[in-house]
């Protein structure tokens, strides 16, 4: 963990904190804030929970099956909570069902909505004083003062998480996020430099640039191509090698933002675009832009663009009135598009969602069905791709050590039982899969390498030299 920017009034003992950061990379910038503002204030932070005086539950709600791990993870603190110990609930499901939880569930000592993230020691202070408290402010101030709030990292060292708005401006049907973090709501381009700036001097290399649809970037703070001119002025942080974005939105990426992208000597050629689906009639009964033929135009000018760009999306199955026939054209479409990387997911029905209500929901048994083609259908494109490029050339930046199970298949082709792991620019952390490496290295260091096999989720490298920097 590393600390960026927290000036500490400490106590004789400290108090110390657990927090456990469920959902998605957003949620995780949310937990670091809050880790920071407690280390700010004096406060340890401890990995067990049991030592803890603090357990905080930064919980996600965007799909069902969220729901129930944020609600399982609260159970169980709830259960092992001991006296003298508070119990404080935040993030997404807070948000949504924070006056339920704290009926439901007399442990949780107070809710912490998605606007009240940085006030975690005075919300616990207030707990200390015997309230329960219920913080559900709006997230606009939050979002303002993101870049001047101390933050602890807790992602593998050389990499870091940069969170450039907040909120969604789309209104697709069946997602619950306009509803729990707000319109968008971008940050300023001085406050996202002076925090990559921090981030760099406190040792990351790569910066991984989150929103919820960041190709609209700065629209709403009245920014023309966003997006492009924050690439722009992040190419003069000295220190930062690759900066990866994430979540683009097929009809908002510009001529502009893939000039920039192009132009830019530190944005890695990875491209991640949720599609969710494919087939005109269930793209518009989601609410998206129904036009398949204008996303395959647009990954052939991105490719022609960003040469060897990596292009990774998710799709959804199952959402209501998708027939066989649709679902045979998402997997035409997958053919046509040949992604490097494809994530699924089964419709989860929503409630207050658009789609909630709509007719032709989709039998379990159906969409599991689908799920199971969708996947095989991809991985079979994957192998194709991940095959062409053994014996390809690049940097691979050290984030640790695995063991190399002697059952894995990784296992004879990297001949080591603890090797080394990294990722390239073609690997995006927790949803890509990694590098794997043989031989001694050291963890942020980037190693130039050679592809010499994969498996469906992991490729194996050969070193070839250690760089300091690739840029
Ligand atoms: S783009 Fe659509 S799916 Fe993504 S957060 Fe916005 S409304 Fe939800």
């Amino acid at each position: 963990m590393r600390r960026v920017d927290a000036g500490a009034p400490r106590r004789a003992v400290p108090r110390r904190a657990f927090l456990a950061s469920l959902g998605c990379a957003k949620n995780l910038i949310d937990s670091e804030v809050m880790l920071g503002r407690l280390a700010g204030q004096g406060w340890e932070i401890t990995a067990r929970a049991a030592d803890a005086d603090a357990v905080i539950v930064n919980t996600c709600a965007f799909i069902d099956p969220a729901k129930a791990e944020s609600t399982d993870t609260i159970l169980e603190y709830a259960a092992a909570k001991r006296d003298g110990q508070r119990l404080i609930v935040a993030g997404c499901l807070a948000q949504r069902y924070g006056a339920q939880l704290r009926e439901l569930i007399p442990e949780i000592d107070a809710v912490v909505g998605t606007g009240a993230f940085p006030k975690i020691p005075e919300i616990i202070a207030e707990v200390e004083a015997g309230l329960r408290p219920l913080h559900l402010e709006d997230r606009d101030a939050y979002v303002e003062r993101l870049g001047f709030l101390p933050r602890v990292v807790t992602t593998p060292r050389a990499s870091a998480y940069l969170k450039i708005s907040e909120g969604c401006n789309h209104t697709c049907s069946f997602c619950i996020i306009p509803q729990l973090r707000g319109v968008g709501k971008s940050r300023t381009i001085p406050s996202l430099v002076e925090e990559a700036r921090a981030l760099a001097e406190g040792g990351v290399k790569e910066l991984i640039l989150v929103a919820q649809d960041s190709s609209d970037y700065g629209r709403d703070i009245g920014l023309r191509d966003g997006l492009a001119r924050l690439i722009e002025a992040l190419e003069d942080v000295d220190g930062i090698c690759w900066i990866r974005i994430l979540y683009l939105y097929p009809t908002s990426v510009t001529p502009a933002i893939i000039a920039a992208m192009r132009a830019s000597s530190k944005v890695v050629p990875y491209v991640d675009m949720p599609l969710q689906h494919a087939h005109p009639e269930i793209l518009k009964a989601m609410h998206r832009p129904p036009q398949p033929q204008r996303y395959l135009e647009l990954f052939a000018a991105l490719r022609e663009a960003l040469p060897a760009a990596t292009i990774r999306s998710t799709f959804i199955v199952g959402f209501p009135s998708e027939s066989e026939a649709h679902f045979h054209y998402l997997l035409t479409f997958l053919e046509s598009a040949c992604l490097d990387r494809v994530g699924f997911f089964p419709y989860s029905r929503e409630e207050g969602t658009d789609a909630y209500e709509r007719e032709g929901q989709v039998a379990e048994r159906v969409k599991r069905r689908r799920l199971a083609l969708a996947r095989e259908t991809q991985r079979r494109i994957s192998a194709r791709v991940n095959s062409s490029r053994v014996g390809e050339r690049l940097d691979v930046l050290i984030e640790g050590k695995r063991l190399v199970a002697a059952s894995s298949p990784l296992r004879g082709l990297v001949g080591e039982r603890l090797a080394h792991v990294g990722r390239s620019q073609r690997e995006a952390p927790g949803v890509d899969g990694l590098v794997y490496l043989s031989g001694e290295h050291t963890v942020g260091d980037f190693v130039e390498a050679t592809i010499v096999g994969h498996t469906d989720f992991d490729r194996v490298a050969r070193q070839l030299n250690r760089v300091p920097s690739p840029a």
